[in-house]
């Protein structure tokens, strides 16, 4: 076990600001276990930040499309889709959609994009077609997240090699480290070769009970193997989060004072926090730096 908290240190680093100012910052949403939370965090961080005044894109790169639909887009085989700007090459400006949320868009996935991994396959550079697309609209937003899928594939490869930043839900549950070495030494795969500058955003436990003594044990052993990488704010299990998806809402629109969306809106105020302290230290470094220079 202290081995995986020890790749998880190595990989911490945060990324810094680009020329000062923090713009556009990509956080992938990964772990290869199913069902641990991805969807549920991708959706509800997203909404909770562009609660926050933060203007977000959600970037469904699930073939399943569970974040499309929790946003309230049914399935419609009609609707372009993250595979048409991917394989494709539509511009990906005709591809976002708005939400019901203000300052929140998505990007949208369907069943077709079980095809993207097939074909990236043959595709130049591979790796970097959702990087290349996610840098044309980046700027534009405060933040964007990618939700990725249950496994390590190309589609998450390229969320990886897109983003700044992981945030890695595991659930409170007996084998909840089962996968995260793997998942470590892919990141420290991705760090040495395609994406040097990929942080972890945080690990984030979820689908926390209280009342039961595993929960609160699981919970005790992550934060003492990965120490201060564990966002402080933990996700309960909450009926009202498993219900939301399905009237095609956040949690912060069906059921605004359950425990679920009080979690939601703590997490992005530590990931807002985070990002605040990140852009102070790179503006510090740019003032020694400039200061250095001028002495020099
Ligand atoms: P997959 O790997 O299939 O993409 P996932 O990691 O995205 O799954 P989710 O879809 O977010 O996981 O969650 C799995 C199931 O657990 C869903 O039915 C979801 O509604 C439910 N769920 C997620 N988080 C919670 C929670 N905190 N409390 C109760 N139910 C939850
Ligand atoms: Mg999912």
């Amino acid at each position: 076990m202290k081995h995986v908290a020890r790749k998880c240190a190595t990989l911490v680093e945060s990324t810094l600001c680009r020329g000062g100012r923090v713009l556009g910052r990509v956080i992938a949403i990964a772990n290869q276990k199913g069902g641990v939370g991805k969807t549920t965090t991708a959706v509800n961080l997203a909404a909770s930040l562009a609660v926050a005044e933060k203007t977000v894109l959600a970037i469904d790169c699930d073939p399943q499309g569970n974040t499309t639909v929790a946003l309230g887009f049914p399935k419609n085989p009609a609707r372009r889709t993250l595979y048409h700007s991917l394989i494709l090459g539509e511009p990906i400006q005709r591809i976002v959609l708005k939400t019901q949320v203000e300052g929140l868009e998505l990007i949208p996935s369907d069943k077709n994009l079980v095809g993207a991994t097939v074909e990236l396959v043959g595709k130049q550079n591979r790796e970097y077609c959702l990087r290349n697309l996610a840098t044309e609209v980046r700027n534009n937003y405060n933040f964007v997240i990618l939700d990725c899928p249950p496994a390590l594939d190309l589609l998450t490869l390229n969320a990886l090699v897109a983003a700044d930043a992981v945030l890695v839900p595991i659930q409170c549950e007996y084998l909840a480290l089962e996968g995260v070495s793997e998942l470590l030494d892919t990141l420290m795969r991705i760090r040495r070769t395609l994406n040097p500058d990929l942080a972890i955003e945080g690990i984030l436990l979820t689908m926390y009970d209280e009342r039961t003594t595993l929960s609160r044990q699981v919970a005790a052993d992550l934060r003492s193997f990965f120490g201060a990488q564990v966002f402080e704010t933990v996700i309960p299990r909450n009926v009202r989060l498993a219900e939301a998806p399905s009237h095609g809402k956040p949690i912060l629109f069906y059921d605004i004072h359950s425990k679920g969306a009080e979690a939601y809106i703590q997490l992005a105020k530590e990931v807002i926090t985070n990002d605040q302290k990140r852009a102070g230290e790179g503006a510090e470094r740019a003032d020694s730096g400039a200061r250095a220079a001028t002495a020099g």
